[in-house]
């Protein structure tokens, strides 16, 4: 189990980090969410022991995580961070630079071994060309199979998407996630993107101002979120009477209370996301149907 208890950290005379409490068991996937700038790859380096803490704690299992002030070598053994700003070897080819992080003990194993890898980052193709020659979602793609070939215990991931397109992110956030819990490995992941969290972690720490507001599993504060920050995050929203309603769940339908204006429609695929006015306020809705600008409608939140 990863325990941090308590921990407080500034740089210089910015404090990012006040008194940060929080566990994560064996084999738990746990995303950091938060504004940019409100610490979650900072949190990630403490994690790591790239830094000496101000107060608290951390521990890993029975050991303490400590800082450069206390170890020669920053980070332990049993733990691999994939930083933001990843580096890579770039005059030698893919295969040699998740190579150099295996043992030459037995180069026939080690060669299948790397093989498996590529596939699970779908990067097969590359394995004999010089990073150098990558984009730079495929470099990242490098960096995140460098981080599990060694099969780490727990694994710290700093938005390790957001140099990939589209068109490969979705497969490779599934098979990521999916060989790091066939391997219990543990997973701490900093992100901005709902669709990290949703399907794939067990709990989501939400930071903001130095502390954490949240901590729960995304199910709960997407049904629940307690303030807008944490309904921001999941997507368009309303508050009404109080209760936060997502775009999603308000419908058009022949008469109710919420009479609105339509002001601007955006076109997202399968359904529209609708502008409206209620009494100078904006609104926001779903549709899948496409109504005139200034039309008058009437909103209803689904069940
Ligand atoms: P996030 O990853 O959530 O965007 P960071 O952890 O990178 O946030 O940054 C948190 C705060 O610490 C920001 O105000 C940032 O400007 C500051 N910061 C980050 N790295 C350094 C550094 N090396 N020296 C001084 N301030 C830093
Ligand atoms: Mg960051």
């Amino acid at each position: 189990m990863l325990q941090v208890k308590n921990i407080s950290f500034s740089y210089k005379k910015t404090s990012v980090l006040k008194d940060i409490s929080f566990k994560v068991n064996q084999g738990e996937h746990v995303s950091i969410i938060g504004e940019s700038g409100s610490g979650k790859s900072t949190l990630l380096k403490l994690l790591y022991g790239t830094y000496d803490l101000n107060d608290g704690q951390i521990f890993w299992k029975d050991e303490e995580i400590l800082g450069p002030k206390h170890n020669l070598v920053i980070g332990p053994e049993y733990m691999k961070y994939v930083a933001q700003e990843f580096e890579l070897m770039p005059f030698i080819t893919v295969a040699e630079n998740i190579g150099a992080f295996l043992s030459n003990f037995y180069p026939e194993e080690k060669q299948n071994r790397i093989d498996e890898l590529l596939e699970v980052v779908e990067l097969s193709h590359f394995k004999n060309t010089k990073v150098k020659e990558l984009s730079g979602g495929q470099k990242q793609r490098v960096a995140l199979i460098r981080a599990i070939a060694k099969q780490p215990e727990i694994i710290l991931l700093d938005e390790p998407f957001s140099h990939i397109d589209n068109f490969k992110k979705q497969s490779l956030r599934r098979s990521l996630f999916k060989h790091l819990k066939e391997k219990n490995i543990t997973c701490v992941v900093a992100t901005h993107d709902k669709h990290d969290v949703l399907p794939f972690s067990d709990n989501m720490i939400v930071l903001h101002e130095t502390k954490i507001i949240a901590n729960d599993t995304p199910q709960q504060l997407y049904e629940e979120p307690q303030n807008k920050l944490i309904a921001s995050f999941f997507g368009e929203f309303n508050v009404i009477e109080g209760v936060f309603v997502y775009a999603h769940q308000l419908k058009v339908v022949n008469k109710s209370d919420l009479k609105v204006i339509i002001k601007q429609s955006y076109f997202k695929g399968h359904y529209y996301l609708i502008e409206a006015d209620l009494d100078g306020e904006k609104m926001f809705f779903e549709s899948e149907s496409l109504y005139d600008k200034n039309k008058e409608v009437f909103l209803e939140k689904v069940l």
